[in-house]
């Protein structure tokens, strides 16, 4: 498949930007997603109502990379304001997946909402590329395209300049072809950053540090580099839709650390269930608020419809500017997220999705050895475990197409697998494991507790 037809990158810059630069990433050319803010190129969101819209400023996280002597190669593709697991909700139109199966006649979908960025980066179009992900949007993609797609725990990253969906899930995520391009883009840009007051203080940090060296002694042996460390098979992940690709390679994966020396356990985490319920009620809230902005008049394309004479209020303008701007998806989730801040179901919906999620993350807090660093009274557990593996998706890439009914709910149960470490916070990895029989990419996850992105990555590595 050529590049072009990919629909990977929307705009490329033509001019390389910092050459001479003597920083670590020096040569490296950088994928944007349309959502996260740069100083050249559009910053659209995928969206109608910011077609024209470029950012007077770069967000930190572009800024690190660039002082670190990287190079914006371009801005890469994405479902409207991240809403969406295909990469078909996108005003440039879809992304395709350069892996095909054999004797497909019909293109893969590159996984979304970040499917420009995975896309990208696996055809070799860009070193490593930026996404967000909310409650999965770097890991889905990265497993269907077939890279490492890294989201680090909540507010390593700065968010500023990434533009709002779910702002206490949001985070900006990572794709490259190896870990080690991860770890080194990473470092660049976990940093405290006065511009987003939920991007983690350098205390808090400090406080991550000293309590993992508390906690997990270095490993000894070489040759048994996991000697010592704990992984958990979280039971409730074993699903009736996972495929048998997806099994086999869960099994092949949990064997490979057991042979460099883990000890691999079963763990449970009971509300589990609950996590794609409690992602789709708490996102869509947050959304709604947020893309409340994009009226025509903060923000956003204005209508040029206009309002019947003698119109009082400028409701109707509103409503032109938003019904034009904003892709079917986006607007009923707007819908869904208002309903449920409503007063009326707000009991209903809102608040036992805030309980069940503080459920989740207890969850969690109950597997993990390493204490939760912001949650006080949390510590250390016996026996607990270091990490989790679990896959990242129930199968492999789907075809494009099918956009029936069906096809819209089986979106959403593909994110069974990522929304619950986003509801709690935690750094979770996606890497690519092997192949299915007819040569579609299989990813495997690995999560670890809140701040432990360094041990989880250095894992990672042993995985892939
Ligand atoms: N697929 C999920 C959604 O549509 C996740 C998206 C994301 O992480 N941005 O909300």
């Amino acid at each position: 498949m050529s590049t072009a037809a990919l629909n990977a990158f929307v705009f490329r810059t033509s001019t390389s930007t910092s050459t001479d630069s003597p920083g670590p990433l020096n040569g490296w050319d950088v994928g944007v997603k349309l959502n996260i803010a740069t100083s050249a190129g559009p910053t659209t969101c995928a969206s109608g109502t910011l077609s024209n819209y470029r950012s007077p400023y770069a967000a930190t996280a572009v800024s690190l990379l660039e002082s670190a002597g990287a190079t914006v190669a371009g801005k890469t593709n994405m479902d409207e304001f991240g809403m969406g697991s295909k990469t078909i909700f996108s005003i440039h139109g879809p992304t395709l997946n350069p892996a095909t199966a054999e004797g497909d006649s019909e293109p893969r979908t590159a996984g979304g909402s970040s499917g420009g960025s995975a896309a990208a980066v696996a055809a070799g179009q860009c070193r490593v590329a930026l996404g967000s992900d909310t409650g999965g949007s770097v890991r889905l993609p990265a497993a269907w395209c077939g890279v490492v797609g890294f989201k680090p725990t909540y507010g390593r990253i700065s968010r500023h300049g990434l533009v709002s969906y779910g702002s206490s899930l949001d985070t900006v995520g990572v794709l490259a072809r190896t870990v080690d391009d991860i770890r080194s883009a990473f470092k660049v840009m976990s940093a405290p950053d006065v511009h987003d007051m939920t991007c983690m203080s350098q205390q808090l940090r400090d406080r991550i540090d000293r309590l993992v060296a508390q906690s997990r002694p270095p490993a000894k042996d070489p040759s048994r580099p996991l000697s010592g460390v704990r992984i958990g098979l979280p039971a409730e992940y074993w699903v009736d839709e996972l495929s048998t690709v997806t099994l086999d390679a869960w099994r092949s994966g949990a064997a490979r650390l057991a042979s460099l020396g883990a000890d691999i356990v079963s763990v449970s985490l009971p509300h589990t269930k609950s996590a794609l319920p409690v992602y789709y009620t708490i996102a869509l809230a947050e959304a709604s608020s947020n893309l409340a902005r994009y009226d025509g008049i903060r923000y956003g394309q204005r209508s040029d419809e206009q309002p019947p004479i003698n119109t009082t209020n400028a409701s109707q303008k509103y409503a032109n500017t938003r019904s034009e701007g904003f892709g079917d998806e986006v607007q009923r989730r707007i819908l869904l997220g208002t309903y449920v801040m409503t007063s009326a179901a707000c009991q209903h919906f809102y608040t036992p999705a805030q309980k069940l999620r503080r459920l989740i993350q207890h969850d969690f807090d109950a597997v993990f050895a390493l204490p939760n660093a912001m949650h006080p009274g949390s510590s250390p557990v016996k026996d607990g475990v270091d990490a989790i593996l679990f896959p990242t998706a129930i199968g492999p890439a789907p075809r494009l197409h099918g956009n029936n009914e069906g096809s819209r709910v089986e979106a959403y149960v593909n994110d069974v697998m990522t929304v619950p470490a986003s509801l709690a916070g935690l750094p979770a990895v996606s890497v690519p494991v092997g192949t299915s029989p007819d040569g579609l990419p299989v990813g495997l996850q690995l999560a670890a507790q809140y701040g432990d992105d360094a041990f989880l990555l250095e894992t990672a590595s042993r995985l892939a």
